[in-house]
């Protein structure tokens, strides 16, 4: 029987979106996740036909199915700034990135959900980052916001699992809102999941607090620092202070079957093995 796991990488797409599924596939991933555009940069030109064609000619010979592709926005992008032109250009930015998800024929953009710059308090920005949520899946279709919890590191907020509740509480269509969790945020956020007794407690709490069925997509990460440092260092999987037990909880966990699991850890020439060797968790 195939394996319910999908595994993959954060690819590049230096030369055309097209270019992340080649990536992809040269190190044997059935997920992948990618920049639509450069993620240091306001704006972008829209994504002509042909690369749009080649993209989904690729992607179906690929193999790998479009739920299986978990596109990033930018980092610019604050959906919570403080300011109101500012939180404005992000939404247009934000809009933009939605847009060519959709033109891609993908159903789902992973974000970190915005930073309150100790300007405003927790709650309101929390208020501020639903709300441009809810303008954009407005003008939007077909695409799922996929909140990505964070490490908390200066005033990202997002790495509470009630951080991430009171956000979908406030978001009106349900059926496009979505949770990505990272494992090295996780972590560093103070959630541990190194045994499988805190492992299944963190989990519990995750199920109670957000819930299961928003979970859309996971980054796959170790950390390069200890538990509740919110501190933002990926590491390479087994390497950091996550060490490899909880990756084999993940991958034999049923729950999170079916979504992307994307490796966003720091060396990508070891991508390939780092695959096989998730793969290989599994009993
Ligand atoms: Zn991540
Ligand atoms: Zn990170």
């Amino acid at each position: 029987m195939p394996s319910r796991k999908f595994v993959g990488a954060h690819t590049s797409a230096s030369g055309g979106v097209f270019n992340a599924v080649a990536n992809a596939q040269e190190i044997g991933a059935r997920a992948f996740a990618l920049f639509t555009k450069n993620q240091r940069q306001w704006v972008a030109k829209d994504l002509d036909t042909e690369t749009i064609d080649k993209f989904k000619r690729a992607l179906d010979d690929s193999g790998i199915l479009p739920k299986h592709v978990l596109p990033h926005d930018s980092y610019l992008i604050n959906l919570g700034h403080p300011e109101s032109h500012k939180r404005e250009k992000s939404i247009n930015a934000f809009i933009d990135e939605v847009q060519r998800c959709e033109v891609l024929g993908l159903d789902k953009l992973n974000f970190h959900p915005g930073s309150h710059l100790k300007q405003i308090d927790e709650d309101e920005c929390l208020d501020k980052i639903a709300e441009a949520m809810n303008i954009t899946l407005d003008k939007t279709n077909g695409v799922s916001l996929v909140l990505e919890n964070t490490a908390g590191q200066g005033s990202n907020l997002g790495w509470k699992f009630e951080h991430l509740a009171h956000i979908i509480d406030k978001v009106e269509d349900k059926s496009r809102v979505g949770i990505c969790i990272d494992t090295c945020h996780m972590f560093t956020a103070g959630y541990d999941i190194r045994t499988k007794e805190v492992y299944d407690k963190t989990w519990d709490e995750f199920e109670r607090i957000v819930g299961f069925n928003y979970l859309m997509g996971m980054h796959i990460n170790d950390s390069k620092k200890e538990l509740g440092t919110h501190v933002d260092r990926h590491d390479s999987i087994g390497k950091g202070f996550i060490g490899l037990d909880a990756f084999k909880y993940i991958m034999n966990d049923e729950r999170m079957d079916d979504i992307p699991l994307i490796l966003e850890t720091i060396d990508s020439s070891i991508w390939k093995e780092e695959i096989e060797l998730l793969y290989s968790l599994q009993v």
